[in-house]
């Protein structure tokens, strides 16, 4: 690999994918490298999936700027890359009196953050919008509206519109090192060969400030803060109506007890600091959380939980901001980090405004006249009428044969996944949700194995969870 290039993005998450379809609107020759199999597989696979309306960051930060304008994008981002976006609201409640304050304080923080649509309602309109509440919640912060989303899917749906537009994907591709001479990098060092560019973006999540510092950049550090979660089954998905926050803290907005846009109930995250390779569920942990949403939903079934993982914060605690700017030390590398939460909602309007500093720094940002926006995701056919399912399987009859029985997924979303660059179980999971049901891929798993295998002409031995070393099946026991 020895390509001359514009534009080098490192890190393939939700920032990373934003900001590379944001620049594919220009006449520009761009790479995006990923040390993963694919997309979304870093702390975009583990948050809430909240998009945040903007009024909890403190005012005239980077953070409230660009998480207001990042959750005013969603609604038309969404339409265009057809990714799941609904807006449920959400409730900060408050367990005594005292806490009416906090609210007010909060319902003032989003009016100067220019957060409109904010409420605070009573015991008697809580328990009419949530009747599965505790009766010791005094009463709430209505934000009407916050969203959920599908931060994986949207990172997909970023990629395989940027790649349309002519954004090119390296990944299983790590980036090790940097040739820096005059202070300017010469070259990427990645684990597969050297690759040259213009310029540097850095949206390596946690490991942003590893990466800034290969380049000699220690402007910037980050500290992981695990956050961990306990998912249930979809048959108690309705428990909640809307996202339901305890009051906040200096440091985090609490554990949370809301609906994915799947339809499962999702508690969680807690907060612990942790290493930047842990994302390991503690018993500990997991007691934490559910005992926390034991106090505001007491009757909540626990024996209905499916599964539990955790995502790790990008935190910068110096500045306690997003960190968007060139670098102090290499004049052509950019530096996105510290992007903890709310970075899912910031990340459309952080793509903008990574755009407005390579043009401030004399990128020439030509448009394309042939910018393709819009994207179309895979049919769900769990999620169509009778009538939909008809006119697909008569289509094509792949549509007609059930592979994941949880989530009703057919071998025709597998074919159509296989073809826009699924190749692990995992990529098929967080592109069709076969393998994400009650059964967790018990019942699927063995079967997409052959199935992956005829489709990318390898032999069974070679299909991998989630690439690298995570292999499945070592051979055969009998013929
Ligand atoms: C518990 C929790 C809850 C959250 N809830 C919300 C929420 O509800 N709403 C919200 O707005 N935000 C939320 N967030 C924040 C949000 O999830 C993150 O801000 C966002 O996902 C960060 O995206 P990213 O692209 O910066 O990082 P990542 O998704 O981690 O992407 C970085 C990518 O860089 C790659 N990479 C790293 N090093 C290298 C290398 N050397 N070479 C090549 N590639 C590399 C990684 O593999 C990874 O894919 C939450 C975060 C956590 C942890």
């Amino acid at each position: 690999m020895d390509k001359e290039l514009d534009i080098i993005i490192i890190g393939g998450g939700i920032v990373g994918t934003a900001i590379a379809r944001e620049l594919s609107r220009y006449q520009l020759n761009i790479a995006l490298v990923e040390k993963e199999a694919d997309v979304g597989w870093g702390t975009t696979k583990a948050n809430s999936a909240v998009v945040h309306t903007g009024y909890d960051p403190k005012p005239g930060t980077l953070m409230s700027k660009l998480n207001v304008q990042g959750a005013r994008l969603f609604p038309s981002i969404c339409g265009e890359l057809d990714v799941p976006y609904k807006k449920i609201g959400s409730l900060v409640l408050t367990p005594n009196e005292e806490g009416f304050k906090v609210l007010e304080e909060l319902r003032e923080r989003g009016r100067l953050n220019g957060v409109t649509n904010l409420e605070i309602i009573t015991q008697e309109k809580l328990f009419e919008l949530e009747p599965n509440i505790s009766k010791d919640i005094k009463g709430a912060l209505w934000v009407k509206d916050t969203a959920i989303t599908a931060p994986v899917e949207l990172a997909i749906a970023f990629r395989e519109n940027a790649e349309k537009n002519g954004v090119r994907f390296i990944l299983d591709t790590t980036v090790i090192g940097f040739e820096v001479e005059d202070g300017r990098i010469e070259s990427v060092r990645t684990d597969r060969g050297i690759l040259r560019a213009k310029w540097i973006i850095n949206a390596a999540g946690v490991n942003s400030d590893d990466i800034a510092r290969l380049a000699g950049d220690d402007s910037f550090s980050i500290t992981p803060v695990k956050g961990e979660y306990a998912l249930f089954d979809k048959e108690i998905g309705n428990w909640v109506n809307h996202i339901i926050f305890p009051l906040p803290t200096e440091t985090t907005k609490g554990i949370l007890v809301l609906p994915t846009v799947d339809g499962n109930l999702l508690v969680g995250p807690n907060e612990c600091i942790t290493s930047k390779e842990d994302t390991n569920v503690t018993e500990e942990g997991l007691k934490e959380v559910l005992t926390f949403a034991k106090r505001e939903f007491p009757d909540l079934p626990l024996n209905m939980l499916i599964t539990v993982f955790a995502g790790l914060r990008a935190k910068e605690l110096n500045r306690k901001d997003f960190v968007i700017e060139p670098s102090p030390v290499v004049e052509n590398l950019i530096n996105v980090g510290g992007i903890q939460s709310p970075g899912l909602s910031s990340a459309p309007a952080i793509a903008v405004y990574v755009t407005e500093i390579l043009r401030d720094r004399g990128v020439k940002l030509v448009k394309k006249k042939d910018f393709i926006s819009e994207r179309k995701a895979i049919p769900r056919f769990a999620n169509l009428s009778w009538d939909e399912r008809a006119r697909l399987i008569a289509k094509d009859p792949n549509y007609g044969e059930i592979i994941c029985r949880c989530e009703y997924v057919t071998i025709g979303e597998i074919i159509e996944a296989v073809r826009r660059g699924a190749n692990t179980l995992d990529g098929i999971k967080f592109r069709t949700r076969a393998g994400s049901g009650r059964c967790q891929g018990g019942f699927c798993g063995p079967r997409l194995i052959p199935l992956l295998s005829q489709l990318l002409e390898v032999s069974p031995s070679e299909i991998t969870k989630k690439g690298k070393e995570s292999k499945l099946v070592i051979g055969e026991t009998k013929r």
